[in-house]
């Protein structure tokens, strides 16, 4: 007998690899959609949708918690404003930055600041109260065990997940099923593309919107300044190329000129003997 599990969702795309694998390892998961973090309402709703559209085709029960944007404003949203009174715009944590998976942070901003704290305790806000209302209401349906698919994101703090998903959990008397499903983050990009998924661009607060704009220019930047630079290393080997072309064309020249130079004296050595010889 499959053992039941409420598996707090985040979205259609993060759900596919987890609920594949739970069904593998006989676990019978329910989704639970609470997420009042995403902002704004509209793009909770759409992601709402993908995520029905494609577990009803599985099979999968899909419950949607409360949408309450304010309470997500009361917590998460005032460790993130305090965070950015203080430090501004910090990027979270960077899948690239090194193997280590301690590094999860841009390089300009050390793993171990003050401003990558700040940002990490506002994401461990927003898992707090998602986890919560998950876990409430797991407990009063009945369910023993509860799950998140948040783990499948490079993007996402996973200690901070799972030590926000037992924490919730025991709060409630439940066994937290914790698996860090990144491995799984290709197939997962892999199949809901295929699927013709919709796949949003940031992770859903109104900060990490703004994070996502700002990170797409930087790129957007990055590649003008390569184009540019590339741009400019081609013009100097033009440039080059063009002076090896002047310097064979002047070479060219000076051998004309100097045959020249050497068919008119010899014209005249000619001339010169012809007419001696009429002399004479
Ligand atoms: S970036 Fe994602 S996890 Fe972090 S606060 Fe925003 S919505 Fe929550």
């Amino acid at each position: 007998m499959p053992t039941r599990i409420l598996l707090h969702a985040c979205c259609g795309p993060c759900s596919l690899e987890p609920v594949r694998l739970l069904r593998e390892e006989d676990f019978d998961p329910v989704i639970y959609y609470a997420n009042s973090n995403i902002h704004p309402a509209d793009e909770y709703a759409h992601r709402l949708e993908t995520l029905r559209e494609w577990a009803e085709g599985e099979e999968v029960p899909v419950i949607e918690g409360t949408y309450d944007a304010d309470a997500w404003e009361a917590t998460a949203g005032r460790v993130g404003d305090a965070a950015f009174e203080r430090f501004g715009m910090v990027h979270g944590p960077d899948p690239h930055a090194a193997e280590d998976e301690t590094a999860a942070h841009a390089p300009s901003i050390p793993a171990d600041s003050e401003a990558a704290a700040a940002r990490e305790a506002r994401c461990r806000a927003c898992y707090r109260l998602r986890f919560e209302e998950a876990a409430r209401y797991a407990r009063e349906h009945g369910y023993d065990t509860l799950g998140t698919t948040l783990s499948v994101s490079p993007y996402q703090y996973t200690q901070v997940i799972r030590e926000e998903l037992e924490r919730a959990a025991a709060a409630e008397g439940l066994t937290a099923h914790f698996e860090d499903y990144r491995p799984f983050y290709d197939e997962a990009t892999r199949r809901s593309r295929e699927g013709g998924m919709y796949r949003q661009n940031y992770c859903g607060c109104r900060f990490s919107d703004a994070e996502a704009e700002a990170e797409r220019e930087e790129r957007k930047a990055a590649r003008r300044a390569a184009r540019e630079a590339e741009a400019t290393d081609h013009a100097e080997e033009r440039a080059a190329a063009e002076a090896e072309r002047a310097r064979h064309r002047a070479e060219k020249q000076a051998y004309a000129d100097k045959q020249a130079k050497k068919r008119a004296i010899l014209k005249a050595m000619r001339e010169k003997r012809d007419g001696g010889t009429d002399d004479q």
